[in-house]
């Protein structure tokens, strides 16, 4: 009876070790995304899937969090609540140089992995509203961003372009992207501002409703780019937004990229073999999502503004890429 119960006891004591010792080994990273909606969120998914296939190899496996966008994405990352963060280049390069949310405060921690799709200023409005040009907000509930997001900071923009004081000339609501599609169509809110990769979910699920909308062009960025670095123009492509009330095939506005970040506090080796399995699988990766078409190995060098991590350079010496 004894024998019996101690060989019960001793099978069980293996039981639960077993899995725990072979788990020690294994470190898990987890990478901050934005929205479920977005763009961000199956980015991130793409990415750990790509290193997850080789999780015995390098012992780590990723892991996806929805957040709040870019601003929560640095800051996380910075502390170390999260070990990766994706974020727009224009925040990265804020963050780095200490301007807008960290004015005077320059993020030395902060460092670049590789830039990925490229993501444009959306302004949506419904047909309603009369909102067909930026100047024509003055007065309307306009969804800018929630704090948190990287889209807050380029409605700012956006709105200064337009000569509109955030305060006074509109009735700006602080909602996250995941919200929006539904306010507008709900009528609680006449246009919201999403930076975000194209096609995507919440601009789709924004124009699939009983309200028309149609997407705003914001074409006259001159001035926009030339004070601020970051800023390039791009074009919306209809073609993913058929229920859209536009009539032309492509609509004019500015944009910037999504970027992986991450601290210098993290490994090379992790960063390294993230920053590998991602370029050496790029063409699987690329089919992943129809906003990475446009992806190569050297544009995603581009638009990096912090310091590489010297885990991802391990790898663009190695693959020739520096
Ligand atoms: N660009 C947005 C942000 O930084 C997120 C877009 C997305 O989730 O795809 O907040």
């Amino acid at each position: 009876m004894k024998k019996v119960l101690l060989l019960v006891l001793c099978f069980g004591l293996a039981l639960l070790l077993a899995p725990s010792a072979s788990m020690a080994r294994i470190q898990f990273v987890t990478i901050g995304t934005g929205g479920v909606t977005g763009v961000y969120y199956p980015t991130g998914g793409a990415i750990s899937r790509m290193v997850n296939k080789k999780a015995k190899i390098y012992n780590m496996k990723a892991t996806v969090e929805s957040t709040g966008g870019s601003v929560f994405n640095i800051n996380a990352v910075l502390n170390g609540d999260l070990e990766f963060g994706i974020a727009q280049s224009d925040r990265q390069y804020q963050a780095v140089n200490g301007m807008k949310e960290w004015k005077g405060k320059a993020q030395k921690k902060l460092r670049a992995v590789f830039s990925i799709h490229p993501e444009s200023i959306t302004l949506i409005a419904s047909d309603a509203s009369g909102i067909n040009s930026i100047a024509d907000m003055k007065g309307k509930r306009i969804g800018i961003g929630n704090p948190g997001s990287g889209q807050l900071g380029n409605s700012r923009d956006a709105l200064a372009l337009a000569g509109l004081d955030e305060k006074k000339d509109i009735q700006a609501e602080y909602i996250k992207a995941v919200e929006a599609a539904s306010a507008l169509q709900d009528e609680r809110i006449d246009a919201f501002f999403y930076t975000v990769g194209h096609p995507n979910g919440s601009i789709k699920e924004a124009t699939a409703g009983r309200i028309k909308v149609h997407i705003v062009p914001i074409p006259d960025v001159q001035s926009l780019i030339a004070k601020y670095p970051y800023y390039a123009k791009a074009f919306i492509p209809m073609k993913f937004y058929p229920n859209a009330t536009n009539k032309e095939d492509k609509v004019a506005t500015f944009g910037v990229k999504a970027t992986l970040v991450t601290s210098s506090d993290i490994s090379d080796d992790i960063v390294y073999a993230i920053t590998k399995e991602v370029f050496d699988n790029l063409e699987a990766f690329k089919k992943l999502h129809p906003a990475y078409s446009v992806l190569t190995k050297k544009n995603m060098l581009e638009g990096l503004s912090a310091p590489l991590h010297p885990g991802a350079v391990k790898y663009y010496k190695e693959a020739g890429l520096m």
